[in-house]
């Protein structure tokens, strides 16, 4: 049945090298991942750390508004005082009903100064109130991100382990392989990487989905080195299909 060139080639290997392969694949992708997650655990207090500060400026906004507002009564109250001296000093009537209505009109706009103070008193009040829930909120998120910091080297540094361990089965299972083969083997790992192996499964081909003729099953049932005709991987059976 087989033709002459057909070679042998073992099938729990084909499974041991697919399966190291996707270990490999599936270390490398999580070693790929780990900077990824440090870069969003840090954009998360890049985050809250913007929130808290733009609540100090604004809080520091409020602040200057009430300053320049305290200083605009208290020169205005001066001025008050001011005619109220030039009000006893005064030689005519008019001049005492002029600087009398120059003080009530100063007065009047001291109390309306006096309300807005009061308004924006009570507005620093409320932002310092935000900006301290903001500042734990900030506090919160570091500490979160201390946390997520050190898992995420923790995996990162097994995950660098584990890869060292697979890199070495991998190279003992690749001793193995038949010298008749290895440049196939070679070739088509550069091309496809963990897909240049394939387990047959429902009689189909586990890595394209094609369906296998018979005699091609056949061929990888007896162990015969077999190619997926649709996209070459190396095809075996896997562990729960007798040999
Ligand atoms: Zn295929």
């Amino acid at each position: 049945m087989a033709s002459p060139k057909s070679t042998e080639i073992s099938t729990p290997l084909l499974r041991r090298l697919h399966r190291i392969h996707q270990q490999r694949a599936d270390l490398e992708s999580q070693a790929r991942r780990g900077p990824l997650q440090l870069k969003a655990v840090q954009a998360s207090i890049d985050v809250a750390t913007q929130a808290v500060d733009a609540e100090i400026a604004v809080l520091k906004k409020a602040r200057m508004v009430s300053d320049e507002k305290h200083l605009q009564l208290q020169t205005r109250e001066a001025h008050v005082s001011q005619l109220q001296r030039r009000l006893n000093e005064a030689a005519t009537n008019k001049e005492f009903a002029l600087l009398k209505e120059q003080i009530a009109a100063d007065e009047q706009a001291n109390s309306v100064q006096n309300d807005e103070i009061f308004e924006i008193l009570e507005r620093i009040d409320t932002l310092e109130a935000q900006l301290a829930r903001t500042k734990e909120k900030l506090a919160e998120v570091e500490a979160d991100a201390a946390k997520r910091r050190a898992e995420i080297e923790d995996r990162q540094k097994r995950v660098a382990i584990d890869l060292d361990r697979v890199e070495v089965q991998l190279e003992e299972a690749e001793t193995l392989i038949p010298a008749a083969v290895k440049a196939d083997y070679k070739r088509l790992l550069e091309a496809r990487g963990e897909e240049a192996l394939a387990p047959i499964e429902n009689e189909s081909c586990g890595g394209c989905y094609q369906t296998l003729t018979t005699q091609v099953a056949n061929q990888v049932m007896l162990s015969q080195l077999t190619y997926c005709p649709n996209c070459n991987a190396m095809l075996y059976l896997p562990e729960d299909r007798s040999v």
